[in-house]
């Protein structure tokens, strides 16, 4: 299917079904099902959930520039496709969409190739990328109409809870016009903010109605923080930002705030509120790997969340769409031959 085609379906259930959208699965499985999916053998158990990973990081430290990794024990070394598939082993990943890692600005092309060869070979999951980019600047424009007509292009994220992104930064009007071309493109714009900032999230996504969002890290609530009033701007931000239809909700990123001898109880208030605040059709599961390993490798992730779901009594069919389904139809996952060790 061509970008093209992806985003007239796109706009014609949400617009369509109004705010109905993704809640009723007017954008789901029965209607778009893809031929992979059909192909797939029944799960009959957790165990059996296939597993697409939204937020694959990966840096190789001979080809970027990572200042931020520079002085972290554990993140600065190389994370390459096959540590990736040594942490992922046994665990049914069957998909992936790269992450940008906030590379040197000057490096965001090289990034973009270096994903889109990963998305083209079939000895590793990876069939979509989220890349690097910097809506805010005049040079926007040009950088991303280079990947207008990849497939495996998906979007654009900018880290905004940096010191050099004040509250407000996603508000400036090249910048909201840049998200407003990503809409244009068919392509999706991750929200990554301060959890005190998130509304800012919500006021661009209104200026946005063409664009498709994706709320990073159930908004990056610290798991630790019992201040009322701070968990509170959290929630109301997400709210607002779920009345759209247009933005989804990636689940991940918790494990990492949790203090080193968490339990999966710690990180089960923030979650279940962001997947019950965007329903079952519009959260996807978010692997965060290898920052999550600050805290917890991928499968203990992978086994907290499963606990916690156990827990909601949430079907097995629901289960399906959080692990893989919404991703699947949220990025139009196209299956390239690969199966998971
Ligand atoms: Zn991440």
């Amino acid at each position: 299917m061509t970008r093209s085609t992806d985003r007239r379906e796109f706009l014609k259930t949400a617009s369509g079904a109004a705010c109905a959208g993704f809640m009723s699965g007017a954008f789901s499985h029965a209607a778009t099902a893809s031929n992979q999916e059909k192909k797939d053998q029944p799960v009959n158990s957790q165990a059996d959930l296939p597993i697409v990973d939204t937020h694959e990081h990966l840096w190789d430290l001979t080809k970027f520039n990572l200042p931020w990794t520079k002085d972290n024990k554990v993140l600065g070394r190389s994370f390459v496709t096959k540590d990736y598939l040594a942490a992922t082993q046994g665990l049914n990943l069957v998909k992936s969409v790269y992450m940008e890692v906030d590379v040197d600005p000057k490096q965001q092309v090289q990034e973009a190739e270096y994903v889109i060869d990963l998305c083209q070979r079939k000895d590793n999951p990876m069939v979509g990328a989220v890349i690097s980019g910097r809506p805010a600047t005049d040079e926007f424009r040009a950088y991303i109409m280079k990947y207008k007509d990849s497939q495996h292009i998906k979007g654009v994220r900018q880290v905004l809870h940096g010191p050099d992104n004040p509250p407000g930064f996603c508000l400036g009007s090249q910048f909201v016009k840049s998200v407003q071309l990503l809409g244009e493109l068919g392509m999706n714009f991750d929200l990554c903010l301060r959890s005190d900032d998130l509304g800012d999230g919500a006021k661009l996504v209104a200026q946005c109605p063409k664009t498709r969002f994706v709320v990073d890290h159930c908004g990056n609530m610290d798991v630790t923080v019992t201040d009322k009033k701070k968990r509170q701007v959290w929630m109301d931000a997400m709210q607002a930002l779920a009345q759209h239809d247009n933005v989804v909700c990636k689940i991940s990123g918790i494990i990492v705030t949790a203090n080193e001898n968490w339990k999966t109880s710690d990180l089960e208030p923030n979650m279940r509120f962001s997947m019950e605040t965007f329903g079952p059709d519009r959260r996807m599961f978010a692997g965060d790997w290898p920052v999550c390993t600050l805290r917890a490798s991928f499968r203990q992730w992978v086994d907290a969340l499963k606990e916690i779901v156990r827990g909601m009594n949430m079907t097995l069919a629901d289960q399906k769409k959080l692990f893989h389904d919404n991703a699947v139809r949220f990025y139009g996952l196209k299956d390239k031959g690969y199966k998971p060790a």
